[in-house]
């Protein structure tokens, strides 16, 4: 069955992992109280900085590159519809199956029904963002399968019944010894004396672990960064090897891919295999690139499937404004210059997509109501431009943060009779502008306001809302005369 994408898809199911429980700024600020979680991230995001602009610096033609994946992008999105029904056309020539589904409920319990067909109750993974968005593991232990991660950043945030915090290093906000903590408590058989907190051994405590995993799982289940519509080829790129393990040694391997993720043609793959290790991991290469078309008889996974995900992207793709944040292709360089992000870390974002991507694209994949927790995610950045900067496809993150902005406020209010303090605070200042005399008495009457200051502070606590910005600020000092009346002192002219 295909999909006519010509009509936008409705918003992101309910059982997505889009949103979170509390808007960002009452998140932020409980994360702001954790030094441990601010010292963590302040070490690895810059750790990371450093090592991607030391191999982009190595690039001669890296601009030119960027322009040609942010391009590729455009045409994709473009043109998706057709490419997406060559790609479905290829995979089934090569003897995979292509699923369809409209969201996180669909495609759960597509994965539910043919880990059942295969009659396994354990599947490995292999990391993958399109998962996390549905919610996958957390329906399959309803359904009564186990899925266990194969990627060391999401294994120890697995086994701590944590969430991820980040879209490359999931666990970025543990420390060394709190990893080793996790592992002796959800690891059997690991001897305290001998797993000290080096990553060395840690790892390989977790690599025997995942072996047998490995050995005796008949289904594995991974997402995919790249899907080539020309051959019906899909792509993972991965840095451990657990990948390349869970895509070669089950007999069924299901893939789930958000609709974005196709490419028209290998020349194209050529782009974005030097864009994204350079701008994720700082690597020239990434160590494991596994492609697969379809079945191969003989060789590897015998039952091939691909799920192919919409869960609120149509929507995103018939808005012409928004429709660049389906280029990112989660390389995670704007979360790691972004200085909101490294100071709160990704568990106040809600979303599974944290940082400048996740403050555009979980908004939209959801929706601006209004009142939504994801509307507060357009707030939660200071517009220095950082991620734009970074961003390998060239996303103007600020400026469609500024009109999802925008599109809140009016949402907003459109959906109530009274205005929020700043609408109605806007309004009365619309009101005094638009008349001169008006504009002249209130610059008059605001220079009363120098009795109640001192040194810049306010005497007496301002009422919310106006504490919620001065207690953060200096108020600027005002001034004795107005600028009107300054200029009809120096000039002698009237205003
Ligand atoms: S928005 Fe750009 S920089 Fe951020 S994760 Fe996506 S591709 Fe990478």
């Amino acid at each position: 069955m295909t999909t006519f994408l010509g009509m936008p898809g409705p918003p992101a199911g309910p059982g997505s992992d889009l949103t979170g429980s509390v808007p960002f700024p009452a998140a932020a600020r409980e994360a702001l109280e954790d030094r441990r979680l601010r010292r963590n991230l302040a070490h690895a995001t810059g750790t990371i900085r450093a090592k991607r602009a030391a191999v982009v610096a190595e690039v001669e033609d890296w601009e030119d590159l960027r322009a040609a994946g942010a391009a590729i992008k455009a045409d994709t999105m473009a043109r998706l519809p057709e490419l997406l029904e060559q790609l479905e056309a290829r995979v089934t020539e090569r003897g995979g199956v292509v699923h369809w589904a409209r969201d996180a409920g669909e495609a759960n319990d597509i994965v539910i029904d043919l880990v059942e067909q295969a009659g396994a109750s354990e599947v490995v993974k292999v990391k993958s963002m399109a998962t996390q968005e549905i919610g996958l593991n957390e329906a399959l232990a309803t359904a009564g399968i186990t899925p266990i991660e194969t990627d060391l950043a999401e294994l120890i945030v697995q086994l701590a019944n944590d969430r991820p915090s980040h879209i490359l290093v999931p666990a970025i906000h543990r420390g060394r010894a709190e990893i080793r903590e996790i592992f002796l408590d959800r690891m059997p058989g690991l001897d305290p004396d001998a797993l000290t907190d080096e990553p060395t051994v840690l790892a390989a405590a977790a690599r025997a672990y995942l072996r047998e995993a490995f050995l005796r799982s008949t289904v594995a289940i991974s997402g995919a960064n790249f899907a080539i519509a020309q051959t019906g080829t899909l792509a993972v790129v991965e840095s451990e090897g657990n990948g390349r393990m869970c895509l070669t040694l089950p007999q069924t391997l299901i893939t789930v891919m958000g609709i974005e993720k196709v490419l028209p043609s290998w020349r194209d793959l050529e782009v974005f295999l030097q864009l994204l290790p350079r701008s994720s991991t700082g690597e020239r290469m990434n160590p494991y690139t596994s492609m697969w078309t379809g079945a191969s008889p003989g060789d590897g996974p015998q039952q091939v499937h691909l799920i192919l995900l919409d869960n609120g992207r149509t929507r995103v793709l018939a808005d012409p404004q928004g429709r660049s944040a389906l280029h990112c292709i989660r390389c995670s360089a704007c979360l790691n210059v972004c200085p909101v992000y490294e100071r709160v870390g990704g568990h106040a974002y809600g979303s599974v997509y944290p940082g400048p991507i996740g403050a555009i694209l979980s908004p939209q994949l959801t929706g601006v109501t209004g009142d939504g927790v994801n509307d507060s995610l357009p707030y939660a950045s200071t517009l220095c431009g950082a991620c734009e900067e970074v961003c390998p496809v060239k996303i103007p993150i600020p400026d469609q943060l500024v009109r999802l902005r925008a599109e809140h406020t009016e949402t907003y209010a459109s959906a109530h009779r009274i205005p929020s303090a700043e609408a109605a605070a806007m309004r009365a200042a619309s009101w005094m502008m638009s008349d001169a005399k008006r504009f002249d008495r209130a610059g008059r009457a605001a220079r009363l306001g120098r009795l109640g200051m001192r040194g810049g502070r306010p005497r007496l606590p301002l009422p919310p809302p106006l504490s919620g910005w001065a207690d953060s600020r200096d108020l600027p000092e005002l001034p004795r005369e107005t600028f009107r009346e300054w200029w009809a002192r120096t000039r002698g002219e009237s205003s």
